[in-house]
């Protein structure tokens, strides 16, 4: 199998990793020239690390992750802590894998490096895939008009503005939701008084919240501000002014105004949505990760239901090659992509909904927003964190 992949980001190069261990050749075409990623923090929850392991990923990845022992939820205004959610042992336990946070450029670096040293992958950066030409036999990748490339199957794996999503599947773009994440990261001895660097930290706000968690072994805090923004961008790079930042906290409680004045370079993220598409498979091409199903990060899940995508993938076309005695035809290889795309998407639907809802509780205000405090308060812990038994048990083949 020859298999092309678009985009090289964690999902591209998930894949990539993961249709090498079936023994399929893989070119990943990045459209920036440098192939390393910036950006802020990254969770990865039991059903990310569980793969991770899968992919050897995970041994690369540990010596700058941290594991944080709790996720503690407070009130933003009033700065109330309202619960504390078990992460470590606990949930480890649970799920058989560990809860990690990390910073996204270390997460990238090291799907990056297992594929720049897998000798059934090459990477080729700077090349900007726009489109593709199918035959009976082949598809080709296209970028400026010219054919760089040609394989059995092509992955578009372009991110949330998808420029395959857009030219293949003939899809409308997302729809800026009206809320933008701004990102930074600040040297954990910064850290003003009142937060707590071990722990992931949520603090609630009418329209907006904010997240904090350790990355780097716990030498840096990420921290992610989310507000209202009236307009959408789709530069996922692009300095914010500090006083959008500031002013979208200026409710909140001392340590989170404080935190956020801890750093005066913020990058902005416009958060979008997408409707439902019709199709995930076309001819020769599969959609996977964000260019399928984007995700609002309200679950901090969209980066490891790539992650998901990438393993069941493989599955599904290894099941298909045993299936048909290790050559994959045309028939097989569909009914493969036909099995990934039914077991995606009520997966992916069920997060993504789960997100949205999340977001609601947590931007909540007035009487609703006394009535989300007191039911935290009373909520024992591990019950509450027992309602996502469905998200974080997931496991390739479920
Ligand atoms: C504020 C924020 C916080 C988040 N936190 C979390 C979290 O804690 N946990 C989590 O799991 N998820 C999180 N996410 C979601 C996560 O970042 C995305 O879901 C994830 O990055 C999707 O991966 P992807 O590989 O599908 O797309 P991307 O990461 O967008 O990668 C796409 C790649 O394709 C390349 N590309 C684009 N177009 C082309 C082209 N035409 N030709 C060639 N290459 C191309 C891009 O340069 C890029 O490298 C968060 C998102 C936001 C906004």
């Amino acid at each position: 199998m020859r298999i092309l992949i678009c985009g090289g980001g964690i999902g591209g190069l998930a894949a990539a990793l993961a249709l090498a261990r079936i023994g399929a050749e893989v070119t990943v075409f990045e459209k920036r020239s440098d192939t390393r990623e910036g950006g802020a923090g990254i969770q990865i929850g039991p059903n990310g690390t569980r793969i991770l392991r899968q992919l050897g990923i995970a041994e690369r990845l540990q010596p700058n992750i941290a594991s944080p022992q709790s996720l503690c939820v407070h009130d933003g205004p009033s700065g109330e802590r309202l619960t504390q959610l078990p992460l470590g042992g606990w949930l480890e336990k649970r799920h058989g894998a560990p809860y990690w946070v990390a910073h996204r450029a270390d997460l990238h670096a090291s799907l990056m490096d297992a594929a720049q040293a897998h000798p059934l992958i090459t990477i080729r950066p700077g090349i900007d895939i726009q489109s593709a030409k199918t035959y009976p036999d082949e598809v080709l990748a296209v970028s400026n008009g010219e054919t760089v490339g040609a394989g059995d199957l092509l992955v578009a794996a372009d991110g949330l503005h998808s420029t395959l999503r857009r030219t293949i599947f003939a899809a409308p773009p997302p729809r800026y939701c009206g809320k933008s994440a701004a990102r930074s990261v600040i040297p954990a001895a910064a850290t003003p008084k009142g937060i707590v660097t071990r722990s992931v930290g949520i603090w609630l706000a009418p329209q907006g919240h904010v997240v904090h968690y350790p990355v780097r072994g716990g030498a840096e805090l990420a921290v992610v501000v989310i507000g209202n923004h009236a307009n959408g961008d789709i530069d996922w790079a692009r300095e914010i002014e500090p006083d959008w930042v500031a002013d979208a906290v200026a409710e909140c409680a001392a340590p989170v105004r404080n935190l956020v004045a801890a750093s005066q370079t913020w990058r902005r993220w416009s958060l979008a949505e997408l409707s439902p598409l019709p199709a995930w498979v076309r001819n020769r091409t599969v959609l996977l990760g964000d260019a399928a199903h984007p995700v609002l990060p309200f679950l901090a899940q969209g980066a490891v239901l790539a992650l998901e995508d990438a393993a069941t993938l493989a599955r599904c076309l290894s099941v298909a090659q045993l299936a048909s005695n290790g050559s994959l035809g045309d028939d097989a290889s569909a009914a493969a992509l036909a099995a990934y795309e039914t077991a995606r998407r009520p997966r992916s639907a069920r997060v993504q909904a789960a997100s949205r809802r999340n977001g609601e509780i947590y931007h909540l205000s007035g009487p609703m927003r006394t009535a989300r405090n007191m039911t935290l308060r009373m909520l024992p812990p591990e019950k509450l964190l027992a309602g996502y038994d469905w998200l974080y048990g997931w496991k390739p083949g479920d």
